[in-house]
């Protein structure tokens, strides 16, 4: 097994921070926002989030100088071809705002009747900045995309993702819940495994 005593997250996205700390918190992991060591966000020029969250952990790493683990992530739309996909935060434009790519999504699934839809999450660890081997893993979470915000949990589109088996928006269901059933929380568990399977 990988023992991890500090890792920087590759974000300073508030949910996510409280999610990842709830999801490793049965591996004792210190885990710092890279905003805490003064570490800008990276760049996220690419289209996949694979290349996305390789590139977001090798920046934290190499100025942190610390083993990183970045996770991209968004909301893929089938009727919209997968959007807003890789361009989740800043579907609307920048600056960054929830509220603004909510209003843009619903704006263009007015009239559309298909609201499938899933969160997908590809979670890369490094090591150090050029680790060889970066560990990876993915989840996703299916559901549909509803007009009407439901819950004040969450962050993101959660308030207008819906997963029908729990009968509940991410923004109702409470984190422990969130993280059974989400995205993330799938992939987290996929990487803890991979880390227990290396010496
Ligand atoms: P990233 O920081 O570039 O990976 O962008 C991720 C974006 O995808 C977030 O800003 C949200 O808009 C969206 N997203 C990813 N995961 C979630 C989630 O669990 N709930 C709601 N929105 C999410």
């Amino acid at each position: 097994m990988i023992v991890l005593s500090r890792l920087v997250l590759a974000s300073n996205n508030a949910g996510k921070l409280r999610e990842f700390r709830r999801l490793l918190a049965p591996l004792g992991v210190d885990l710092i926002a890279q905003g805490e060591l003064g570490i800008p966000e990276a760049d996220e020029p690419h289209v996949t989030f694979v290349e996305n969250a390789l590139a977001k952990a090798r920046h934290a790493s190499a100025l942190a100088k610390l083993p990183a683990l970045a996770d991209d992530s968004g909301v893929c739309v089938r009727a919209l071809d997968g959007a807003p996909g890789v361009h989740s935060a800043r579907y609307a434009g920048e600056p960054k705002s929830d509220a603004r790519n909510n209003a843009k999504l619903i704006a263009e699934l007015q009239g559309v009747a298909d609201r499938r839809a899933h969160y997908a999450c590809v979670l890369v660890l490094v090591r150090h900045a050029d680790d060889p081997e970066p560990i990876i893993a993915e989840g996703q979470w299916h559901g549909t995309i509803v007009d009407a915000p439901r819950g004040t949990g969450g962050f993101g589109y959660d308030a207008h993702f819906l997963d029908e088996g729990a009968g509940l928006t991410g923004a109702e269901l409470p984190l422990e819940r969130k993280n059974e059933r989400s995205h993330r929380g799938k992939a987290m568990r996929a990487l803890i495994a991979r880390l227990r399977e290396d010496v």
